[in-house]
């Protein structure tokens, strides 16, 4: 599977018996929205025929089924050539859900976790300008509570985040746009998915990475004292 919930079929079609047939269709797996593993599907409805050939949809929905967990996964293919035997499908398939982006927000503030669970949903749905919106009200929930020297330290990560990333001028300043505040710009697909990168990046960096190290540091100094004192009570008996 492809990024941003794309995945591709050579050779696709719908025969004139409604029969949704490919020269891949043995191998054809993705990783199943709702019990994440990469299984088989099968095609268990198809649109009729001659139903898509009086109304000539330029995408066609078809529904699977996960061969693991026996849940209904939506599929649209795009359609290529209406034929009078076979309708030929597109080979970029769009997964109509979209498995949920996994984050560990056991170390954010409640305030930024509500906003960033919600962008992920808005995401996870392909509503790529609503979770632009959701990730400008996380950051200004983060934002509200860092200090200046803070502020400045996440430009700094962002700087560093686009180097190792190699994102272009144009999306880069669109996700900077969007993660500062200064303005809103309407977004599509591509920004939409350097922007979740480098929020999950950065929240990590400010929030998860941090919450790990102190948590990890006090359960050490926690154990040392606790040998030291061991020691002072062997020692003083
Ligand atoms: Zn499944």
């Amino acid at each position: 599977m492809t990024p941003f919930g794309y995945t591709c079929v050579m050779g696709a079609f719908i025969d004139t018996s409604g029969q949704l047939l490919n020269d891949r269709s043995e191998t054809l797996a993705l990783t199943c929205p709702h019990c994440q593993v990469l299984a088989h599907i099968t095609p268990i409805a198809v649109p009729g025929f001659n139903e898509l050939n009086t109304h000539r949809p330029k995408a066609v929905g078809v529904v699977y089924r996960c061969d693991a967990c026996f849940a209904a996964i939506f599929l649209r293919f795009p359609v290529k050539i209406y034929g009078p035997q076979r309708i030929e499908l597109g080979a970029q398939i769009q997964e109509v859900e979209r498995l949920e982006e996994r984050f560990s927000y056991s170390h954010l503030p409640d305030d930024v976790a509500l906003l960033f669970r919600e962008a992920l949903a808005c995401f996870a749905h392909n509503q790529f300008n609503a979770f632009a919106s959701m990730c400008q009200r996380t950051m200004q929930a983060a934002y509200a509570r860092m200090s200046e020297a803070n502020r400045l330290w996440v430009q700094d990560q962002l700087a560093e985040a686009r180097k190792l990333a190699d994102i272009d001028d144009t999306t880069f300043n669109d996700v900077k746009r969007v993660i500062n505040g200064t303005d809103l710009p309407t977004i599509d697909q591509t920004v939409a998915g350097a922007l979740i990168e480098i929020m999950k990046d950065l929240l990590y960096q400010v929030y998860v990475r941090r919450g790990r190290l102190q948590q990890a540091m006090s359960v050490r100094r926690f154990f040392s004292e606790e040998s030291l004192r061991g020691l002072r009570v062997s020692g003083s008996s």
